[in-house]
């Protein structure tokens, strides 16, 4: 497995097995990688002859009081869990590959970059939008693939590859979670193990919630329901739980295909977001 560090190596790398007439796919993480991040990459290898993981935290995509220092870094552990689940090659920026001392160039994606986690993280679609072009751009693979668990992000990523006319196809891969049903993230390292406990309730607070939309609640009803039990449970704060088109992000109305409630909630140090189709 190579490790390269610098944008002129990934590209090279990457057109050199298109050359010999092999796929690649790209999988960009931040890292702290977990079974959820290996998924994309056994995907990856399904559609591809070649798989590249990219590991780097983002620093335009932290908000001033989020935890850009704390987020969790073990480059070592990473490189042999992607080596095991068979990466041929991971990218790990050297420090000015990304953003130059002179850099000015930013990526929106309007509309639907508005609601949800865009809403309640100012600015974090622009740096999810930015970044991934430039990987994009830096490696130009046949296919990149990107987790259902960022639900919103991923149709960011697919809305910015179109409109830029990328030659990426954008795959979604689904969630890996945990037996209890949390959501595999590298956050939930921040979990103590009596928020550990806690945690999973926001799935099942979910999944009650798309059960009661298809037996005839309405989904904004079904939606605040869903809000007290997850404060009950003892999470500290919801930011939102919400039903809407997974197609266009509007709020649902009343039960139809392509619904699928969307959460982000706060346990402690830990913000957890999760969505799960109706
Ligand atoms: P991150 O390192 O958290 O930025 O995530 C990198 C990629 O892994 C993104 O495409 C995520 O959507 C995806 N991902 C993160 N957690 C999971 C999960 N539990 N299941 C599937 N994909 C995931």
């Amino acid at each position: 497995m190579d490790v390269i560090r610098t944008k002129a190596a990934l590209r090279a790398r990457v057109a050199q097995w298109q050359a010999a007439g092999e796929a690649v796919a790209l999988t960009p993480t931040m890292g702290a990688v977990h079974e959820g991040h290996l998924s994309l990459v056994r995907l990856g290898l399904e559609r591809a002859d070649r798989c590249v993981a990219t590991i780097f935290v983002n620093p335009r995509q932290f908000g001033p009081n989020e935890d850009f220092t704390t987020y969790p870094r073990d480059e070592e552990g990473d490189l042999a869990k992607f080596r095991s689940a068979g990466c041929d090659a991971v990218y790990i920026p050297d420090p000015g590959q990304m953003y130059g001392t002179d850099y000015k160039t930013e990526v929106t994606v309007t509309d639907i970059s508005d609601v949800m986690e865009g809403a309640s993280r100012p600015g974090f679609f622009t740096g999810v939008a930015t970044v991934v072009s430039k990987l994009l751009i830096q490696s130009l693979p046949d296919i990149a693939i990107f987790g259902e668990k960022d639900f919103q992000q991923l149709a960011v990523i697919r809305t910015m590859a179109r409109d830029l006319d990328l030659p990426t196809e954008i795959l979604g891969a689904p969630t890996v979670r945990e037996a209890d049903g949390l959501a595999l993230s590298s956050r939930n390292a921040y979990l103590t193990p009596r928020e550990r406990e806690i945690a999973p309730s926001l799935h099942r607070a979910m999944i009650a919630a798309a059960e009661s939309v298809r037996t005839g609640a309405a989904p904004h009803v079904a939606a605040e329901q869903a809000k007290r039990d997850v404060l009950a449970a003892g999470f500290q704060q919801v930011a939102y739980i919400d039903i809407r088109s997974q197609d266009t992000f509007a709020p649902a109305e009343a039960l139809s295909e392509n619904l699928r409630i969307f959460a982000a909630a706060t346990l402690g140090s830990c913000r957890l977001i999760d969505n799960i189709a109706v």
